[in-house]
């Protein structure tokens, strides 16, 4: 397998060695059997085109390690032995994940293998920043590792910021973090598997894995502060300096008269959409049509920051999290209007915008997929 590296130059990708193979076969197997549930070893063969004694070998192995039970024996239906089905044991593992993009407080939850919350847990933030933040955020995994009732397979988290592929928050300028290496902390805390995702990445992951989304997805998150992640064929885009998505900072429109922006600018998206900025726009309106028109202007503004991106990439998923008292009805049927006006007919027909029906919890589903994935390789 070639690659072009940045140079722009084709090089050979690292050898498959065995043990990648065998790792990448679990993976597929697990990825069938989370997928599909009640599969036998025959049914796994025929769906991942390996032999039945490949098969059968990998499966004996993870039945040892308890990532694979067999559940029951299906009636025969000729000669030999009846097969007997195979699942992941949803309900023997669980998952710690955690939510530190809130403005106000840290929330966590314990989740099993399917997403169903069995427990959650909330620290008040307090403005807490710097190495504070950090023990706040310890002390909620903590607290979440007491209250879960079945082995922890690992830990995800959704912070805010920059996050790099080794779980170092680079940068989140609101929690005061730069260059804070929060898997290696939480993984020398727990002793066990730990990811870090930026917060919108792991939302898109939820979106991409329990969501109808297809796999080429952008999904934009509006709360303090505006974010943004794409998945291309399902896999996270990362960017240069694994920035990408950080749409919360383009300026959108050319009138140089917009809002101020924390970043010191006027006009990015961020200080359109924030939550903490729409709200304050819509209790300074006069009237119920002067708030409708504050709804229409952000709207549009978000429609102009969508219409190149979905244009380049040929998106078909607009994904919108936030509060939807805010972002449904008129701010994104404005938005639509805008892409409807800018794109191509053939873009617009199929492009969906719309809120995610991953609710509240995204964050925290995306980050038990982020340790679904990390651990068991199922996406
Ligand atoms: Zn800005």
């Amino acid at each position: 397998m070639t690659t072009l590296d940045r140079a722009g130059a084709l090089r050979a990708t690292r050898k498959v060695l065995p043990e990648h193979a065998r790792a990448h076969n679990r993976s597929l197997l697990l990825q069938l059997l989370y997928r599909n549930g009640g599969q036998s070893r025959a049914d796994l063969a025929r769906a991942s085109a390996l032999t039945k004694v490949t098969v059968s070998d990998l499966v004996a192995e993870m039945l040892a390690e308890g990532l694979v039970v067999e559940t029951r024996q299906r009636t025969s239906t000729g000669p030999g032995k009846p097969a007997v089905e195979l699942d992941i044991p949803r309900e023997r593992w669980q998952v710690i994940a955690v939510d530190l993009s809130g403005a106000d407080e840290f929330e966590g939850a314990v989740l099993d293998l399917d997403g169903t919350v069995i427990t959650r847990a909330s620290v008040p933030r307090n403005e807490a920043t710097g190495s504070f933040a950090l023990t706040v955020a310890c002390d909620l995994v903590d607290e979440l590792r007491a209250r879960a009732t079945a082995p922890v397979l690992g830990i995800g988290v959704g912070s805010p910021g920059i996050v790099d592929l080794d779980g170092v928050v680079l940068s989140a300028p609101n929690l005061g973090w730069i260059d804070v290496p929060m898997r290696a902390v939480l993984a020398e805390r727990t002793g066990l598997p730990v990811r870090v995702a930026n917060d919108a990445n792991a939302a898109s992951l939820a979106e991409h894995s329990f969501g109808a989304a297809a796999h080429d997805l952008l999904l934009l998150k509006v709360g303090h502060g505006v974010g943004a992640a794409v998945l291309a064929n399902g896999r996270l885009v990362h960017g240069r300096r694994f920035a990408a998505g950080e749409i919360g900072h383009v300026i959108v429109g050319t009138d140089v008269a917009g809002p101020l922006c924390a970043c010191g600018r006027h006009g990015c998206l961020e200080a359109w959409l924030a939550v903490p900025r729409l709200e304050a726009r819509l209790a300074d309106a006069p009237d119920e049509e002067a708030a409708r028109e504050v709804l229409r202007e952000c709207g549009r503004r978000l429609g102009f920051a969508l219409a190149p991106v979905v244009g380049t990439l040929g998106l078909t998923d607009v994904i919108v999290s936030g509060p939807a008292h805010l972002l449904d009805g008129t701010l994104l049927e404005a938005a639509r209007d805008v892409l409807r006006s800018r794109l191509l007919p053939d873009f617009f027909d199929g492009l969906q915008l719309r809120l995610t029906d991953q609710g509240p919890d995204i964050v925290l589903r995306g980050a038990l997929v982020l340790v679904l994935d990390g651990v068991l390789g199922i996406s």
